[in-house]
């Protein structure tokens, strides 16, 4: 086994479990390990710290596997891993057939994302460490029951940093349809594996969905008409569709792709939501909110799930003054009584200014308005409390007043 040694003071963090080695914390490696390979941490004055997977590419140079000396990371491990993984998203499945079933550094696995649709699993491996146990990871995977097949979407920018390749094929077992059907709180969804955004699917934005579903509900109940809902970045519907379920009377959605609004309508077909009360829009949402106020238009619920603005630190700037002109354009289409959601999942964009930087759009807005609730992603995507860096989508409810 080769020693990665820290340099002195870099054990810290590794003390706390946090699970990266930087390479600006490496002093030395005691000999010359593969990419992938497991090495031994060690303070630079010999102490374990940790079993880690070495990345020679990556400034991420090791991810830890495991903080406990005693551990011997071989195939059972990693499957043992996967079970543990699996048991803690079981209940899901009772409301939903999309579920992240394994999440990276939250599941002691680095790098890796599996996400469950219907009878298929979809992976990516984004780090040279549990690439290197890939055949096993889909072997062990492969054994569970019902599984039809596994989809590697290998495709993530990440895997560049970690020196491998991108790929996009059918690992185990059969291909994938087209389509894949998921039902989610009672929602038919399409999702493609092949070519949509991550794995397919925003399997986060789960519990987001859940709430838009109840609150078209309740605004019917309480109004005795269903709400007039504009659903921004739609993608392939999720929103738009869980707030015709709940009753919403129009949802207008508007997104850039034409590609994710056909899928999007597709989806509410899917459904038998009628067309009347479905309208698809391709446009620019900066430029459309823009027109919308112009003509006057006002809305009893705004959602509002753009891409990430901010890739990285070096663009949190920019990311906030765009996430400040959608905000403040979206709050002035809302109705009085009327709801916002707005999210970001910018990792580099943290809570707190986010929310600064909505309460300086509702303060530009000359608004009042309340925060009812604080939203993110679902259980099934945890933030291990050791790797804050693990949070990334995060969201606001505001009430209009
Ligand atoms: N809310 C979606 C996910 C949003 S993904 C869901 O819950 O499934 C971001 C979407 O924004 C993509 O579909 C992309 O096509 C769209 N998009 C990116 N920039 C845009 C812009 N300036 N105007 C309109 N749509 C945009």
């Amino acid at each position: 086994m080769i020693d990665l040694i820290l340099k002195k003071g870099k054990e810290r963090s590794l003390l706390r479990r946090h699970p990266w080695v930087y390479d600006t914390a490496v002093q030395k490696l005691s000999g010359k390990p593969a990419n992938g390979e497991t090495v031994c941490v060690r303070s630079a004055d010999k102490r374990f710290l940790a079993w880690a997977a070495y990345s020679e590419a990556s400034t991420l140079r090791a991810r830890c596997w495991s903080f406990d000396e005693n551990e011997m990371i071989n195939r059972d491990w990693i499957a043992a891993k996967i079970e543990k993984a699996l048991a803690a998203r079981a209940h899901l499945f009772e409301r939903t057939s999309a579920v992240r079933v394994i999440f990276g550094e939250a599941d002691q696995l680095p790098g890796l994302v599996v996400d469950r649709y219907g009878d298929w699993f979809v992976t990516q491996f984004q780090a040279a460490g549990v690439e290197a146990w890939r055949e096993d990871i889909a072997d062990i995977l492969m054994q569970q029951p019902d599984i039809r097949g596994i989809f590697d979407r290998s495709d993530a920018a990440t895997r560049h940093r970690e020196g491998l390749t991108e790929r996009v094929e059918t690992l185990r077992g059969q291909e994938p349809p087209q389509e894949i059907e998921v039902i989610e709180d009672g929602v038919r969804y399409g999702v493609d594996v092949r070519k949509g955004h991550k794995t397919g699917f925003y399997i986060d934005q789960r519990e987001s969905r859940l709430l838009a579903q109840r609150l078209a509900a309740e605004f019917k109940r309480r109004h005795g008409r269903g709400m007039r809902a504009l659903n921004c970045f739609c993608y392939t519907g999720g929103f738009s569709l869980a707030l015709l379920a709940g009753g919403a009377a129009e949802v207008v959605s508007v997104d850039s792709s034409e590609e994710a609004l056909a899928m999007a309508a597709r989806n509410a077909a899917r459904n038998g939501f009628n067309d009347e009360r479905a309208q698809w829009v391709q446009a620019d949402v900066f430029e459309y909110l823009r027109r919308a106020r112009e003509a006057g238009e006002t809305f009893d619920l705004v959602i509002l799930d753009p891409p990430k603005f901010a890739s990285s630190h070096r663009h949190i700037d920019r990311a906030a003054r765009a996430y400040k002109d959608i905000n403040l354009n979206g709050l002035r289409l809302v109705a009085p009584g009327g709801d916002l959601l707005t999210f970001s999942c910018s990792g580099a964009i943290d809570v707190d200014l986010f929310q600064k930087v909505i309460a300086g759009a509702v303060i530009d807005s000359k608004r009042e308005a309340w925060m009812v609730a604080r939203l993110g992603a679902g259980c099934d995507h945890p933030l291990m409390m050791t790797c804050p860096e693990g949070e990334y989508l995060k969201g606001l409810q505001l009430t209009l007043r």
